[in-house]
């Protein structure tokens, strides 16, 4: 189900072999469409470099999910996603993870080449090859392009090698069980980060949680205040003009994100374990305010251009600072190598983020500690 020649086997093969995954297949059910059978009138065996064992082929999804059900200790992996009826039935489970896999169209073209060379078939031309793409893709009712957007991770793999895909892959650690269940961390950042997209601020959209004993107590995002005009619909003349952020802060009428979230939850409900979580780095003045209401410890994934200043102010009033990134929600791409900015960072003594990215046609069945 993978985009011809995208490299789904070779990373199939690349958790057989270093993480101990095992392979199942599910058979196809449906007739195999015809695009399939062949669009160029050339038959190319598939790349199959890892042989499955009979025990582990089912017949339906329900019996693949029973199985790996009472194996959810092991690690199991999948390129059978033959449609979205397999996709709805795996992805309610929490062992679950759906990865995709793509590559630009002159780079599978190269491979499926390759494939054709290496077993004496003649290739088929550049515009048989994009026609049979197209179809695999978008044919009505059978295409496949519905199920990449229905991937938690989503790969583009350019890479010209196997050894420079697993070591592409590596940084990545796609075993890694926050990709399936959030750490508190990445919960509560990404309640933030929601909690941003209902800001009304032509600024920036910051959002905050405020969490007691891994509790919510409060949530807040920037705009202005409640009976006035809604920044966005022109209520903070300063935020409505083209002055760069951090300018005439003193004229904005805009309550920040924390602001709001401190005057929720409100001083009695503010003791010495709450947490103030922050998609932005706070401001000096919400940072005064975060520590005379007792907050003990401050959270924030974007800097902002007072953070050293912040944090001198926090360090002073005995306020913890921390920065979390979460793993990045998205594409992405191997060939770049992928640092610590895709699979978010274990920085200033944080715990390492999560990867959430967007996947295509890779499906990753594995266990949930
Ligand atoms: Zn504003
Ligand atoms: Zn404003
Ligand atoms: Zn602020």
């Amino acid at each position: 189900m993978v985009r011809i020649c995208a490299g789904k086997s070779s990373i199939a093969s690349y958790l057989v072999e270093e993480h101990h995954f095992k392979r199942i297949r599910l058979a196809r059910t449906a007739p195999t469409p015809t695009v399939e059978k062949s669009a160029s009138d050339v038959h190319v065996p598939p790349a199959e470099p890892s042989p499955i064992d009979a025990q582990y082929t089912f017949s339906n999804v329900d019996t693949l999910l029973e199985f790996v059900t009472l194996r959810w200790r092991e690690h199991w992996v999948t390129t059978d996603i033959w449609d979205e009826k397999v996709v709805d039935a795996l992805i309610r489970r929490p062992f679950f993870l759906l990865v995709s896999v793509d590559a630009p169209v002159s780079v599978r073209w190269q491979r499926f080449k390759d494939r054709c060379a290496s077993t004496q078939l003649t290739p088929p031309s550049l515009s048989d090859f994009v026609l049979r793409n197209d179809a695999h893709l978008f044919a009505p009712t059978t295409g496949l392009q519905p199920l990449f957007e229905r991937a938690h991770l989503k790969l583009l793999n350019s890479t010209t090698s196997l050894p420079a895909l697993h070591a592409a892959l590596r940084p990545l650690n796609l075993p890694n069980d926050a990709r399936l269940r959030p750490s508190w961390d990445q919960y509560f950042m990404q309640l933030a980060d929601l909690a941003a997209h209902r800001s009304n601020c032509m600024k920036r959209r910051v959002g905050c949680v405020i969490v007691r004993e891994k509790r919510v107590i409060s949530t807040g995002y920037n705009g202005t205040p409640r009976g006035m005009t809604n920044c966005n619909e022109g209520g903070c003349p300063r935020c409505n003009t083209a002055t760069s952020g951090g300018h005439a802060l003193s004229t904005c009428l805009c309550l920040h994100a924390e602001e709001n979230a401190l005057l929720e939850a409100g001083r009695d409900r503010i003791n010495s374990t709450a947490i103030l979580y922050c998609n932005t780095c706070p401001c000096l003045t919400c940072s005064v305010k975060i520590t005379q209401v007792g907050i003990s410890e401050v959270v924030y994934n974007q800097g902002y251009m007072v953070d050293t200043k912040t944090a001198e102010i926090l360090l002073e009033g005995g306020v913890k600072l921390r920065q979390f990134s979460p793993m990045r929600e998205g594409l992405v791409d191997l060939s770049l190598g992928v640092g610590k900015d895709a699979v978010g960072g274990a920085e200033e003594g944080g715990e390492v983020g999560d990867v959430r990215e967007v996947l295509g046609d890779e499906t990753f069945v594995r266990p949930l500690r």
